[in-house]
């Protein structure tokens, strides 16, 4: 499922991170849930060419592709993501990929409001960029 970032509009796509290369608002189609006008969000660039994140009036996101010469190619799936993510909803994988154990149990201790080791949490929090350049997510904490 490809994800659009609230706030900065980044396109998470493929594994990758795209940043907005432009916010314009334009028509660019209709609807197929609801047949409503469909409004670009962001567009982003890719190597294979365009792609555009619109949506309708009624919150339906919808992932437009372009070639490079912007001859449509087809829609894709879309859902909005928070900019920041709690521990509580990010896989144990991913966070076990970055951080100790010990740091993931303080991280979510210290989200639930219960005790934790205050040094596991600095340790933690300077694997934060680390986390977020391999998962595109930032950590809300
Ligand atoms: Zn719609």
């Amino acid at each position: 499922m490809n994800r659009l970032e609230q706030g900065s509009f980044a396109l998470f796509t493929d594994g990758k991170r795209l940043q907005p290369v432009s916010l314009e608002k334009n028509v660019v189609g209709f609807c197929s849930k609801c047949e409503d006008d469909l409004v670009s969000v962001a567009y982003h660039r890719s190597d294979k060419g365009w792609m555009v994140s619109a949506q309708c009036q009624n919150q339906h996101l919808v992932l437009l592709l372009y070639n490079n010469d912007w001859n449509w190619l087809g829609d894709s799936e879309l859902e909005s993501v928070p900019e920041f993510k709690s521990i509580s909803s990010l896989p144990r994988e991913q966070l076990e990929a970055v951080f100790t154990a010990a740091e993931v149990r303080t991280l979510e201790a210290c989200e639930t409001g219960q005790p934790y080791t205050r040094q596991n949490l600095y340790r933690a929090r300077a694997k934060y960029e680390k986390f977020e350049k391999l998962f595109g997510v930032k950590i809300k904490l």
